[in-house]
């Protein structure tokens, strides 16, 4: 079935999970032990991405094959245009059709490495506004289509101060609403830690007209390190309350991670708060801060949770 469906349920609160396709053949059997734990807390979907720049093309088609009928849990492909003529985006979409998936992400892609600006491959599409509307054209309404959006812009738009000006907010707004005309029926957001930044997107695509669910991307902070590349890599604004908190514990894994968790629940606790229904949640193919969201919000069972949660213990290493 379609996500969007669920998503438009608004008296439930649901959650997805997305992941991303492993390097080696162990990983990838460990990430479908972990799946297999995670779909146990029933969320609407799951999703996996498509490597930067097609890199891991097959391995994204075989993973969300397995996803939908192995693990048996509603999935989402992730598919970018980079490196991708007309034939080949054809070709998975006719591959995850065949296998029953019916829902897709559609992205332009970042560039592959190497390189710093997007650039259209011979027969392949521009944006993701021409993949959405390909997808409608050649298949109907057979898929539910999500678009990626960019409460703080997108980085193209983001100047060296660190954020958008107000016309290249407003043209990258104007532009997700002409994805979501072309057809797309769900917007996920890239991640974010400002909560005001997103609820103001939302009201700003309220405001002209985008009506679809807006489904907020959520990462756990698991790793100082980590968290430092993401949102430098996605010119995500980091609050100032994040920095002085994450300071004095960055040296010490448990404590960023017990940070983490902490504000996640707190972002998801304000989301939910101001009506929105849906948790889109970035795993890193993690499991234990996803799930510790969740229970610290009720919206899972600890019993059902396949291992003890020793981060759980009352900490006071981090202050907020
Ligand atoms: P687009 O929607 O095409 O937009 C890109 C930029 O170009 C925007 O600033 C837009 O305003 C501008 N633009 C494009 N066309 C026009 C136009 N005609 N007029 C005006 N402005 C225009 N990357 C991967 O490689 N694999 C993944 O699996 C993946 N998953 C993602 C999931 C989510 C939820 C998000 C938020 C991002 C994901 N990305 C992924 C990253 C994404 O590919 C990059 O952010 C990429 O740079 C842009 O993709 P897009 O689909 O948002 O592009």
């Amino acid at each position: 079935e379609k996500i969007q469906d669920a998503s438009l349920d608004e008296k439930k609160v649901v959650f997805s999970f997305e992941f991303f396709p492993p390097k080696t053949e162990d990983g990838v059997d460990n990430l479908f032990e972990r799946m297999d734990r995670m779909v146990a807390h029933n969320p609407t979907f799951c999703d996996i991405t498509w490597g930067a720049g097609g890199s891991t093309a097959d391995l994204t088609l075989d993973i969300a094959n397995r996803m939908q009928n192995i693990i048996c849990v509603e999935s989402m492909m992730h598919l970018t245009c980079t490196n991708m003529p007309v034939e080949k985006i054809d070709h998975a979409l006719d591959t995850i059709k065949s296998n029953g998936l019916q829902n897709v992400l559609a992205l332009r892609g970042d560039p592959p490495h190497g390189q710093d600006k997007f650039v259209q491959t011979e027969g392949g599409f521009a944006c993701a506004l021409d993949l959405v509307k390909h997808i409608r054209g050649k298949y109907g309404d057979y898929f539910g289509i999500t678009v990626a959006g960019y409460p703080e812009a997108h980085p193209d738009v983001i100047g060296s101060n660190g954020v958008a000006s107000l016309e290249g907010y407003q043209s990258d707004l104007a532009y997700l609403k002409r994805k979501v005309d072309a057809g797309a029926d769900l917007i996920i957001t890239q991640l974010f830690y400002d909560t005001d930044i997103f609820l103001k997107f939302v009201n700003d695509c309220r405001q002209i007209g985008i009506t679809c669910p807006i489904v907020p991307g959520i990462m756990p902070i698991n790793n100082y390190k980590g968290f430092l590349r993401m949102t430098g890599f996605c010119k995500t604004k980091i609050p100032a309350e994040i920095t002085a908190a994450l300071e004095p514990i960055k040296d010490n894994e448990e404590a960023v991670k017990a940070y983490g968790i902490h504000l996640g629940t707190e972002m998801c606790k304000k989301i939910l708060a101001h009506g929105i229904r849906t948790l889109h949640l970035y795993t890193l193919n993690m499991e234990k801060s996803a799930l510790a969201i969740l229970m610290n919000l009720g919206l899972i069972e600890e019993s059902k949770i396949q291992r003890p949660l020793p981060w759980r213990r009352p900490t006071n290493v981090f202050r907020v």
